[in-house]
């Protein structure tokens, strides 16, 4: 309807705006963070309360890069490209950090594996956000299992398990609601941030959980239409 479509460009609009300003706000922040650091190396007795200070802006810098990741329409440019490779991209940035937390990530990729239409940046931030959060859900370590493999016809699947946590059902509904948050240090804007990502490729998040036995996130997403024509 009409109102719907003026209510999504209302919002396309404040998410580009919300990009500029969080953008403008990274350099004074940038600036600032640096003097900080040098009242640090002077040693607390220069100014006692730096480290304080500089704690807080990290906090900053962290929301606005969590946020920063909603909307760059400057730079959208999907062009075709295969997600196992994006997904193995991915999971090799964890490779220390998974080691550090006693979890392994174990990929497995299905054959005939067609492309996909996406801007691959930003399907890379989905997959960090979505293994971060596995990662950060795991304290006591265990395996993530990542799957990429054909869905049906027309979609494509990457699949990450966890042996986490889990997610209550009442809990699970609130995913991708800007600032929803369990952690202390949690931003709440990750998932926000991937759900719309996803959206924007024509695809869309499932999440199956049990609380302690671990959580499941599907990415969906649309095999690419040239793709499709030349099978057929
Ligand atoms: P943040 O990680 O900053 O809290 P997110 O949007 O990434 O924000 O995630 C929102 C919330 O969803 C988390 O705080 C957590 O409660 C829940 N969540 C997301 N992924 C998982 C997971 N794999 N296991 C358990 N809980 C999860
Ligand atoms: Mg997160």
């Amino acid at each position: 309807t009409e109102d719907a479509l003026r209510k999504a460009d209302t919002l396309s609009i404040a998410g580009s705006l919300a990009a500029g300003v969080a953008h403008e706000i990274r350099n004074p922040l940038t600036v600032l963070k640096g003097f900080i650091q040098l009242f640090n190396q002077e040693g607390d007795t220069h100014f006692p309360y730096s480290k304080i200070m500089l704690s807080e802006v990290d906090r900053i810098e962290l929301i606005i890069s969590d946020f920063l990741m909603l909307a760059k329409p400057q730079h959208v440019r999907f062009s075709k490209n295969s997600l196992q490779e994006i997904v193995q991209h991915t999971i090799n940035l964890f490779e220390t950090q998974a080691i550090m937390k006693n979890v392994r990530i174990i990929p497995n990729y299905g054959p005939d594996l067609p492309q996909v239409d996406c801007e691959a940046n930003q399907l890379k931030q989905v997959f960090i956000n979505i293994l971060k959060n596995a990662l950060e859900a795991m304290p006591q370590g265990g395996n993530i299992h990542v799957r990429v493999l054909r869905k049906d016809e027309k979609h494509m699947l990457v699949r990450f398990s966890d042996q986490g946590v889990g997610i209550s059902p009442e809990k699970i509904q609130r995913l991708g609601e800007p600032f929803y948050t369990t952690k202390e240090k949690g931003t709440g804007l990750g998932l926000m941030v991937s759900y719309n990502i996803i959206k924007n490729h024509k695809g869309y998040i499932e999440a199956y959980s049990e609380p302690g036995v671990g959580t499941t996130f599907d990415i969906i997403l649309p095999i690419s239409s040239q793709q499709k024509a030349a099978e057929e």
